[in-house]
């Protein structure tokens, strides 16, 4: 069969190879281009996160987006890794919260946003700068937000990467005000006691649990819930697509809920339309709850 595809495996997989490194190196010159002109390639987009008792938005997760002049749209699954390997992850996080804090302070300004939170991801890298927690206090003081309108998304693997370090940055950043989340609970693996000793707010139970409930199996989740009750943590599901899930979340006491039912990830316009008919109803105004579409 090697002969038929003319090339033996190992040259089959020379290329691959190279292949695989060449498209990382040309998705590395081009992000850093990106970042480094601010020329709009690199936006933020945001996705509801939903109360599901009273149908309300009550904050958004920011997601970066990527747009490449040739090689078009560019999912945060193929360069969030190449930024983690080659440091541009610092300069990109810098970026989506600034953008992403600025935006909160806008809804937050707007009637019925005064409580609105906006969630940013954090890579292991991030947690080892040391100069995040600096940054991220400047940019709450410069725009006079309370930390609390800031969430950070920490995936298990994040903070088992280094925990003893992780806990310190934690803790630093702690001081300031924001809310700490374990984000894809469930998918790694993380020590418990060093969950118990983090300080940590929220757990975000990863969708592959939320689609497991379409199979009825929803002892997973059951267990997540219960776990994080132990630990005094109130949970959100990620992932949720669809009326039955979102029904099973509530009646299993899930207060949080994200995904697709409620809302894809949109531009930050968008949200501005959504945060004004949360403002309290009024004459002429249904007001107050998110419409599933
Ligand atoms: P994540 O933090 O777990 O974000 C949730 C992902 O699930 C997003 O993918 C979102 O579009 C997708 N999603 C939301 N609702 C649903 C749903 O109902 N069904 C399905 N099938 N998917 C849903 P996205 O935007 O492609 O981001 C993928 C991952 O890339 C994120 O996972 C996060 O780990 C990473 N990422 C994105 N932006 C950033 C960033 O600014 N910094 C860092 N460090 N990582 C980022
Ligand atoms: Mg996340
Ligand atoms: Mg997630
Ligand atoms: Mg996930």
């Amino acid at each position: 069969q090697a002969k038929r595809l003319g090339k033996n495996r190992a040259e089959r997989f020379d290329e691959h190879l190279r292949d695989g490194a060449q498209r990382r190196f040309g998705i590395a010159a081009a992000l850093r281009r990106a970042i480094d002109a601010d020329n709009g390639e690199i936006t933020v987009h945001y996705q509801p996160i939903i109360d599901l008792a009273a149908q309300r938005l009550v904050g958004v997760e920011a997601l970066a987006r990527w747009t490449h002049p040739e090689m078009g749209s560019v999912s945060p699954g193929d360069f969030v890794p190449v930024a983690e390997e080659t440091g541009l992850i610092t300069p990109l996080a810098r970026l989506v919260l600034r953008r992403a804090l600025g935006d909160v302070a806008r809804w937050r300004r707007q009637p019925g946003g005064a409580d609105l939170f906006v969630a940013v991801n954090m890579s292991a890298l991030d947690l080892r700068e040391p100069s995040l927690a600096d940054a991220v206090g400047e940019l709450l003081d410069e725009l006079g937000l309370p930390g609390e309108a800031l969430h950070l998304e920490l995936t298990e693997s994040a903070v088992m990467a280094d925990p003893a370090q992780a806990l310190g940055m934690l803790d630093a950043l702690k001081l300031l005000g924001p809310s700490i989340a374990i984000d894809d609970f469930g998918t790694g693996y993380s020590s418990l006691a060093y969950l118990h000793r983090l300080p940590v707010d929220t757990i975000k139970i990863d969708r592959e649990f939320v689609h497991a409930l379409d199979d009825d199996s929803t002892a997973l989740i059951e267990a997540i819930v219960a776990l994080a009750g132990a630990l005094g943590l109130p949970v959100v599901a990620e992932g949720v697509e669809t009326e039955d899930q979102a029904a099973i979340l509530g009646r299993l006491g899930v207060p949080l809920a994200q995904g697709f039912l409620f809302g894809r990830p949109t531009p930050g316009d968008i949200i501005d339309e959504l945060v004004a008919v949360r403002a309290p109803a009024q004459p002429g105004n249904a007001g107050g709850t998110v419409h599933h579409r």
